[in-house]
């Protein structure tokens, strides 16, 4: 039996997982956190029965406590309850599915303590790959890519030397708006970044995916995964989304992993590293598919990935920046408070407005956070 927690379960991710869990009886859930959704909480409880369980939120935690009074759950709130979950004594693996920063403090507690991670939240890695990485290494702790295109690079080295990788291939489908230029992009609406062509994701992500900036978090968290130079992370505009990237070796070589866009399976496979499991979901049918293409991304129209090789290069506290301002601008955009090319201009303001702090703490790490949330709030004051 593998125990396993949640850190966003009532996601696209978390949701996901939990259908793996239905169908593999060998996984039993031990913990799981949300931020504010109790009544979705209280089903997952009253199925999966977990011993602990955090709403992000104490009006939530509230709420959940009187809904599962009946059962022998304990419920917990705020980073406090986070920090709790991460280090629990029975729980051997952690799937970092929460969406934000706030995954941060919560993974380090849980690597501190040995447990594996199965990382979907990729913040973590963009704010902190410098303290991560080494930390993992130093205690011995697996850290299992479930992004889609982090596991295909996962799956292409499997038997191979990391010295022998030549570059990665970052596939990418090019979200909803591939083929516009920016004055074709004025009018975006909120709805319009919510159709992605191919993934079902939760909304931040679905709108990070359409302005590019999905594909820049995802090349910094491919650095320091797989110990690689900016340099060496191509991004190749794949819109059928069945190559899920790929690494090119030293003697031309080229490995890469193929599979339906479903994140169930690179759910799986983390789960179950080295192990492959059966899926019955829909295969590839290379007849049906008939051709796959390939294009160099837009990066003058969607700037989102430019910016992330900008943040790279400047290193130290610049990702978070870069990821901070990010996160404010989707949410405003979200709210229909900002215009969909606003979102660049934010992220482009805050990276110019912060003095790089090489080899952050994670208070540092948190402070610049907030750095880029209150030059956010303060250009939109006097606008
Ligand atoms: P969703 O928005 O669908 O879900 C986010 C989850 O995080 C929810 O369970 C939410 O709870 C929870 N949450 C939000 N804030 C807090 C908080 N303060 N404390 C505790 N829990 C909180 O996101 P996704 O599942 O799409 O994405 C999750 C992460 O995985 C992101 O980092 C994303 O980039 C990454 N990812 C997602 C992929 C996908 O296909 N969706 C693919 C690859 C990576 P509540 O419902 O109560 O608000």
């Amino acid at each position: 039996m593998k125990k396993i927690g949640i850190l966003g379960s009532t996601g696209s991710i978390g949701t996901q997982t939990l259908d793996i869990v239905r169908n593999n009886p060998d996984l039993q859930v031990v913990a799981l956190a949300a931020g504010s959704n109790a009544e979705l909480m209280e089903k997952q409880i009253r199925e999966f029965k977990p011993s602990f369980c955090v709403m992000f939120s104490e009006k939530a935690a509230e709420d959940l406590k009187i809904r599962v009074s009946d059962l022998p759950v304990k419920v917990s709130c705020g980073m406090e309850g986070l920090l709790e979950l991460a280090i629990l004594p029975e729980m051997e693996v952690l799937v970092t599915a929460i969406v934000g920063m706030i995954g941060l403090r919560p993974t380090i507690a849980a690597i501190e303590k040995g447990k594996t991670i199965a990382l979907a939240n990729k913040e973590t890695l963009v704010t902190a790959g410098h303290i991560i990485m080494p930390l993992a290494k130093k205690m011995g702790v697996p850290i299992l890519p479930v992004d889609s295109e982090h596991s295909a690079i996962f799956q292409s080295l499997n038997g191979e030397k990391k010295e022998r990788i030549s570059k990665i291939l970052l596939t990418a489908s090019g979200g909803p708006f591939r083929g516009r230029k920016r004055e074709e992009l004025t009018d975006i609406t909120v709805e319009d970044a919510l159709k992605h062509p191919n993934w079902s994701m939760g909304r931040k992500i679905t709108v990070d995916s359409s302005t590019l900036v999905n594909k820049g978090l995802e090349v910094i968290e491919a650095k320091w995964l797989f110990e690689v130079e900016p340099e060496q992370i191509e991004v190749v505009v794949h819109p059928q989304s069945i190559i899920h990237s790929m690494v090119e070796y030293v003697d031309g070589a080229v490995m890469a992993q193929l599979g339906m866009p479903d994140m169930k399976l690179p759910i799986q496979y983390a789960l179950f590293y080295p192990d492959r499991r059966p899926m019955h979901e829909k295969r590839v049918d290379f007849f049906e598919l008939a051709s796959m293409t390939f294009e160099k991304p837009d990066t003058d129209t969607f700037k989102g990935l430019a910016m992330a090789y900008e943040a790279l290069k400047a290193g130290g506290s610049m990702p978070t920046v870069y990821n901070a301002a990010n996160e404010k601008a989707v949410s405003l955009f979200l709210d229909k408070k900002i215009k969909f090319l606003e979102i660049y201009d934010l992220i482009q303001g805050a990276m110019e407005n912060h003095k790089v702090i090489k080899a952050p703490s994670v208070e540092e790490i948190l402070t610049a956070e907030q750095e880029a949330y209150d030059y956010i709030s303060d250009v939109r004051r006097r606008s």
